[in-house]
């Protein structure tokens, strides 16, 4: 086992990390940028290693600041967390050229998904089943519009290098569809400096399912069920869930065969996720399901696949990266009862979701406990700060079934209380509390449909 891990990360996660590692007897080193220097993760840690200014590219995405303060504390592993240097297949060949572990897949598996039109003509070849679209390398616009035209409006352009739903414009017709690609290419190569796009039939009311997938580097690979995360906020999710209300059985050993298929073809090791659209009967659709994308990393909502599964998804990282074998086998794998995560924001939804900033001079969670979990990185009286993500806890409920978590969810926001700065309770409260929520009527377009409601 690893003795000493390095955490390049911060918040919420990186005080999740810390806390399995301590159980398992691992010694933490915690990292911090000026602005995190009095932070939850820092006090947590066995020890912090200052990494520079607060701006991440000055601290959370420097990787050599990081892998000297790995070498400095005697760390043999890095758990990269999410975002920042998670997926960047770079940081994890440079560790391992530092003779560290990267706690994840091999760098060649995450290059494999790190493009979703590169992912998608991969998974194509394993026989994963992906929506109808085009993925090809041509950019030209007459093409791509050809190609639109042969898919069938209304389509998706998304950004190739996406990520965080940015970069993607519906084009209702061949008239609207040249004004969307120019709009589509500008904010791809905004965002990521690159401009490529891929184009997909655009699904009317298509539900978010994702499977986690798990590997070890002994060959073995399964899938822990699967997540609902249809509830999103402008292609982000707001609430997650697991299992997916409704899927049919046979519907989810297909999906996570096809997951596990999909994580074997790229020789994946460690954690991941592969998302998929559901296009359901009952809103018109096909019933069937369609690959999206990779995520190479833990997600931001494996919380609710813990519940249910009983298992610590940092503990089964951590065993993995260390060279273990997986610690269950598919069929000892059973789920149990029903989670839901949302997601607490400061951010104001009176002001069109605004991300809030300053010091949350008022803070209260409700207690945790076997159906509550908390997952936070602040306390009373520390700051929201410009660097980084607005979110202030990820709140997590488990009861015996769907009505029970929901219940759950509303007690458990109702004892949440934030202030100092406007925070997305009440906006939780009302999805929590909405008779299409109850009668689990998800797909992706919810918020939107029932704005008038949820505001
Ligand atoms: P990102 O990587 O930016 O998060 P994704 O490809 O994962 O982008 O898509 C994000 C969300 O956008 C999905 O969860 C879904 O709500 C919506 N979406 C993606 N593809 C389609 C599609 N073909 N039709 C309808 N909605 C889609």
């Amino acid at each position: 086992m690893i003795d000493t891990l390095l955490i390049a990360n911060r918040g919420e996660i990186a005080c999740r990390i810390i806390r399995t590692a301590r159980r398992l007897g691992i010694r933490t080193v915690a990292v911090y940028s000026d602005a995190d220097a009095g932070a939850l993760h820092v006090a947590m840690a066995d020890e912090a290693v200052r990494i520079g200014a607060a701006p991440a590219r000055d601290s959370y995405l420097r990787m050599d600041a990081i892998l000297d303060a790995a070498a400095r504390t005697g760390a043999q592993a890095i758990h990269p967390g999410y975002g920042f240097l998670s997926e960047n297949a770079g940081f994890a060949e440079a560790c391992a050229a530092a003779g560290l572990v990267f706690v994840g897949p091999p760098a060649s598996a995450i290059r494999a998904m790190g493009g979703k039109s590169e992912a998608k003509a991969l998974m194509e070849t394993a026989g994963v089943p992906l929506v109808p679209g085009y993925h090809g390398e041509e950019q030209n616009s007459g093409v791509l519009a050809a190609e639109a035209a042969r898919i069938g409006f209304p389509v998706l352009i998304k950004a190739s290098a996406g990520g965080g739903g940015k970069g993607m414009k519906v084009a209702t017709s061949a008239e609207d569809f040249h004004e969307q690609l120019a709009s589509a290419k500008r904010e791809a190569q905004a965002a990521f400096g690159n401009d490529r796009v891929l184009i997909e039939k655009y699904l009317g009311r298509p539900r978010h399912v994702e499977i986690q997938v798990f590997a070890d580097s002994h060959g073995n690979c399964v899938y822990l069920f699967e997540r609902d995360c249809s509830i999103q906020r402008r292609h982000q999710k707001v609430v997650e869930e697991a299992p997916a209300p409704n899927l049919p059985l046979d519907l989810r050993q297909e999906m996570g065969a096809a997951a596990v298929a999909a994580a074997k073809a790229i020789g994946y090791v460690g954690a991941g996720t592969v998302e998929f659209l559901l296009d359901p009967v009952e809103t018109g659709g096909d019933g069937r399901f369609y690959f999206m994308e990779m995520n190479t990393r833990l997600q931001v909502e494996h919380p609710v696949t813990e519940y249910i599964t009983g298992q610590d998804l940092v503990e089964w990282q951590l065993r993995v990266a260390a060279g273990g074998t997986l610690p269950l086998s598919q069929d000892q794998l059973a789920m149990n009862g029903h989670a839901i995560e949302v997601r607490l924001y400061a951010e104001d939804p009176d002001k069109g979701f605004l991300p809030q900033t300053g010091t949350l001079s008022h803070l209260r969670f409700p207690e945790a406990g076997p159906h509550i979990r908390v997952d936070t990185g602040v306390r009373q009286g520390d700051a929201i700060s410009i660097h980084y993500d607005p979110m202030i806890a990820k709140l997590i409920v488990w009861d015996v079934d769907r009505p029970a978590a929901v219940r759950r969810l509303r007690q458990a926001l109702a004892g949440t209380e934030v202030g100092g700065l406007a925070a997305n309770i009440p906006f939780l409260a009302s999805i929590a509390g909405h008779a299409a929520f109850l009668e689990a009527d998800l797909d992706t377009r919810f918020i939107e449909r029932y704005q008038a409601d949820l505001l």
